[in-house]
């Protein structure tokens, strides 16, 4: 095993360009017919001892030869590069390095007693040297900082050497210094294939070389000096030691299912890939899918080698497969034909323009290589059919010096007026979508754009290449994780994907979220209808959910929620990845309904069984109405007859041309079943008790009795008709006598039979006329009242049930023989299915077949 520390070590190998080391010849012939994989463990899949037992285990794969690349412990290569940089600004670094030191030291010993404690105190005290070593504000010599860098791998490889069990198992341990050989290429960091067989090959004519252990990430220089691949390379280290032991098969272990359709941590909606080709993980990567390091593919292409990705937190997770063969065939989920999104930040827009551009041939060729000559990549390309104007995004580090490069190399033509210049525009992201399927398919841009449109995200530049697996468009920075979700819903989502909020869940809410438990089967199949519940909040809190909250369970998110702060569970229900947002409230509350004109002018649809902004203010009513016909969709079937058709058939009546006469009817299920029994044979008083104690009244009678949540239901109906009608022009007779309205609610119901005299004579009266006591609600052109009255005989308020709301519309088209709905109107499953149908009406706006 070595312990060698490549930076004083002499070169391990001969200059490339010497001939083949004698022993290379002796090496063991490389028997690719063994089953042999190579697993890759990355910082995540190795936070502390715990997952590293488990990584451990999850190598035993049945195959004989196996090799397994370990990156860092988790946020050790950060704290090493954070290390270097105190040593050099010259700050204290020991307790950070005690820190470091001790993590490794506890790590060890729950992995494997005391065993490893003397090789770790060692790498400290090494490491310990070289930031002594560092002299403070000098530059540090790049072969110093990537041994420093690179201890974490030296580290972790000790670690998952003895969890696998160490020497006695069969496991040997590989610093990949020892004989993997890199140079800085055009593309990143290039391999010495040759040079790097050649020392494998010396390294295993000395060792049974079955299972090993490597370092990722580390490699050495053509002179033996430590070097790495880059932030993240251990992936790529992965593909190199697989070509170089000739594996069957590579398995990454992360933390996430595999590669998902975008960064989850920007698109909670990601959903797991399971096969791509090695095309579209070369794209993917390359626009910053971090999941891979974007030159991870380069050896597995070359040698046909399959690359799955797994999560080694949930290995049970099928994970995506990397391969040769196309997927064009398998396209994404919902059968989109883009495979994934990604996007790539810290770029900046360079545009060359001038009038003297079109058609002069050699522009794009003059522009491109005075890039290169200045080392600066290009990352995309777009050029308009005028000539006009080429432009290109580049690093934003580099966009001085390609600017620089540019006008440089078109000083001349600058001078002369016939090019106006250079421009570079900061804060650019790129957005790429992927996927073979996109090859020849119609549509695909149109979908993205229209969903980058959607969300109000523009586009600087755009570009797709004639291999049509990629299109890439410039956004703004500040614009990029709204395009990105936005762009995640277009091809993913149902296009009537319906974010919503729940406000007040008492016995209607709750009946809501039951019926909504009940329906989701329906939706998922012909309906197309995706009702995310995503919010629900009480008076005293609220609980927000990424994706969704089971609506059986949705009520118990609330006991220890957070504070409700209506403007976070606001921004929250609109969230600009789903396409329709709603807020739907049963809470009862006019501060509530203060927020319905802000939520409509923001887009948010909302759906009520609340009064309050129906039948309240009129300004208020006035804005909600003015908000509603440039944003959202404002509906309350059930503040009317609750589940009863009311002001839906007013609506249809009037949008259809008919003209309103009047409307009269009972709205109160209460008051219709007291008059429905109130016959004189018991007193009135004794029927109000009777219909309490049957839960038809409000815990109050007096709400039900003082005519007040009648009249609300019909001002709500002349506001819908048109007319701008308030409460205080609504005649309400209230039933209960003025020495009762104030009275607490025990004294109420004490003296509660002093009603009883004046309505038996309102009985009597009545019944000397031969007709009945109604409790009726009337509008026409010059009366708007509630109260007692004794309906013409054959009045269809007389022929009404129990509590029966009963509601008739004299038009134009109904005359003398009114159009009448009846029927129950009141309790919370018939209320609740009111709000449900109001939201799917508004779902049917935006496409769904409900
Ligand atoms: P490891 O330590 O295993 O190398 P990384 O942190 O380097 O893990 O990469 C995995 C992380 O990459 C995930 O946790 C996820 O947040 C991020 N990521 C970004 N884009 C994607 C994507 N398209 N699919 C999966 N993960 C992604
Ligand atoms: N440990 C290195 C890093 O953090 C390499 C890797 O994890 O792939 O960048
Ligand atoms: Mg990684």
């Amino acid at each position: 095993m070595s312990q060698s520390s490549p930076l004083h070590a002499p070169p391990l190998a001969p200059p490339l360009a010497a001939p083949p080391a004698a022993g290379m010849r002796q090496a063991p012939p490389v028997t690719s017919h063994v089953a042999s994989r190579t697993h890759k463990f990355g910082g995540s899949s190795l936070a502390d001892a715990a997952r590293i037992q488990h990584a451990a285990q999850l190598v035993d794969d049945g195959t004989q030869r196996r090799v397994v690349v370990v990156s860092a412990m988790h946020g050790v290569t950060d704290a090493l590069i954070g290390l270097a940089h105190q040593a050099q600004r010259g700050d204290d670094w020991l307790p950070g390095w005690q820190a470091l030191k001790q993590r490794h030291l506890d790590t060890a010993r729950a992995v494997t007693g005391a065993g490893l404690d003397a090789a770790i105190a060692a790498d400290f005290d090494t490491l310990h040297t070289r930031l002594v070593d560092i002299a403070p504000r000098a530059p540090l010599a790049p072969a110093e900082s990537a041994w420093i860098h690179g201890l974490g791998e030296v580290l972790s490889s000790r670690l998952m050497h003895a969890a696998l069990g160490g020497e006695h198992a069969g496991w040997l341990r590989l610093d990949a210094r020892e004989v993997l050989v890199v140079h800085p290429g055009e593309l990143g960091v290039a391999v010495d294939w040759e040079a790097s067989r050649r020392r494998l090959a010396a390294w295993r004519s000395t060792r049974d070389v079955r299972q090993v252990v490597v370092t990722g990430f580390v490699a050495s220089d053509a002179q033996g000096r430590p070097t790495t691949l880059g932030r993240n390379g251990s992936d790529h280290s992965a593909a190199i030691f697989a070509a170089l032991f000739e594996s069957d098969a590579l398995t990454i272990w992360t933390d996430v299912d595999g590669v998902l359709s975008a960064d989850p941590r920007l698109v909670p909606d990601a959903v797991c890939l399971p096969m791509l080709s090695y095309a579209e993980a070369c794209e993917l990567a390359y626009f910053g899918a971090k999941v891979l390091h974007p030159q991870t593919m380069a050896p597995a292409i070359q040698r046909e080698l399959p690359v799955h990705i797994r999560n080694s937190l949930n290995p049970d997770a099928p994970g995506t497969l990397i391969s040769a063969s196309s997927t064009a065939a398998s396209a994404g989920a919902s059968g989109t034909p883009v495979k994934g999104l990604s996007v790539a930040q810290g770029l900046a827009v360079l545009e060359l323009s001038g009038g003297g551009l079109i058609g002069v041939p050699g522009t794009a060729e003059r522009m491109f290589a005075s890039l290169h000559a200045a080392n600066v990549s290009v990352t995309m390309i777009s050029q308009g059919s005028s000539e006009h104007s080429i432009c290109c995004v580049v690093d934003a580090a580099q966009a001085s010096a390609a600017r620089a490069a540019v006008e440089a190399a078109f000083a001349e033509a600058i001078a002369e007026g016939q090019v106006q210049g250079v421009t570079v525009t900061p804060d650019i992201s790129v957005l790429a979508a992927v996927g073979d399927g996109m090859v020849g398919k119609t549509g695909v841009a149109a979908r993205l754009l229209s969903g980058l449109a959607q969300a109000r995200v523009n586009i600087r530049a755009i570009a797709q290449g004639a291999g049509e697996r990629n299109i890439s468009v410039a956004v703004a920075a500040a614009d990029a994780q709204r395009g990105l979700r936005a762009a995640h819903a277009a091809f993913w989502l149902s296009p009537q994907t319906l974010s919503v909020g729940l406000i007040g869940p008492g016995n209607v809410g709750q009946a809501l979220l039951r019926q909504l438990v009940q329906a989701a089967p329906r939706f998922s199949g012909d309906h197309d209808l995706d009702i995310r519940l995503r919010a629900i909040a009480n008076s005293r809190g609220m609980h927000l959910a990424d994706k969704a909250l089971d609506p059986s369970s949705a009520v118990d998110a609330l006991a220890g929620a957070e504070p409700l702060d209506l403007e976070r569970f606001t921004e929250h229900v609109r969230a600009e990845h789903l396409p329709h947002a709603m807020i739907v409230d049963c809470s009862g509350s006019d501060a509530v309904a203060d927020r319905y004109a802000d939520w409509l002018a923001a887009g948010i649809h909302v759906v009520t069984p609340n009064k309050h902004a129906g039948s309240g203010d009129w300004t208020r009513f006035q804005s909600i109405q003015a908000a509603q016909r440039r944003g959202g969709r404002f509906r309350y079937e059930a503040t009317v007859g609750a589940g009863l058709p009311v002001v839906q058939t007013l609506r249809n009546l009037l949008d259809t041309g008919d003209a309103l006469h009047g409307i009269e009817g009972i709205f109160s299920g209460t008051l219709a079943w007291l008059f429905n029994k109130f016959d004189g044979s018991r007193p009135f008083s004794e029927l109000v008790l009777e219909a309490r104690a049957l839960g038809y009244t409000e815990p109050d009678p007096r709400d039900d009795l003082s005519g007040t949540d009648v009249a609300r239901k019909l001002v709500i109906l002349a506001r819908e008709a048109g007319l701008a009608l308030s409460m205080e022009d609504v005649e309400i007779e209230n039933l209960v006598p003025p020495t009762l309205r104030d009275l607490p609610l025990d004294a109420f119901l004490a003296r509660i039979d002093e009603m009883d005299t004046d309505m038996q004579r309102r009985l009597g009266d009545a019944q000397e006329r031969g007709g009945k006591l109604r409790f009726l609600a009337c509008l026409d052109a010059d009366t708007a009242r509630v109260g007692l009255a004794v309906p013409e005989p054959g009045h269809a308020s007389l022929h009404g049930q129990l509590t029966d709301n009963l509601i008739q519309f004299r038009t134009a088209r109904y005359p003398d023989n009114p159009l009448v709905v009846q029927g129950p109107g009141a309790g919370p499953d018939v209320t609740a299915a009111g709000i449900f149908g109001d939201i799917l009406a508004i779902a049917q706006t935006f496409g769904a077949r409900a």
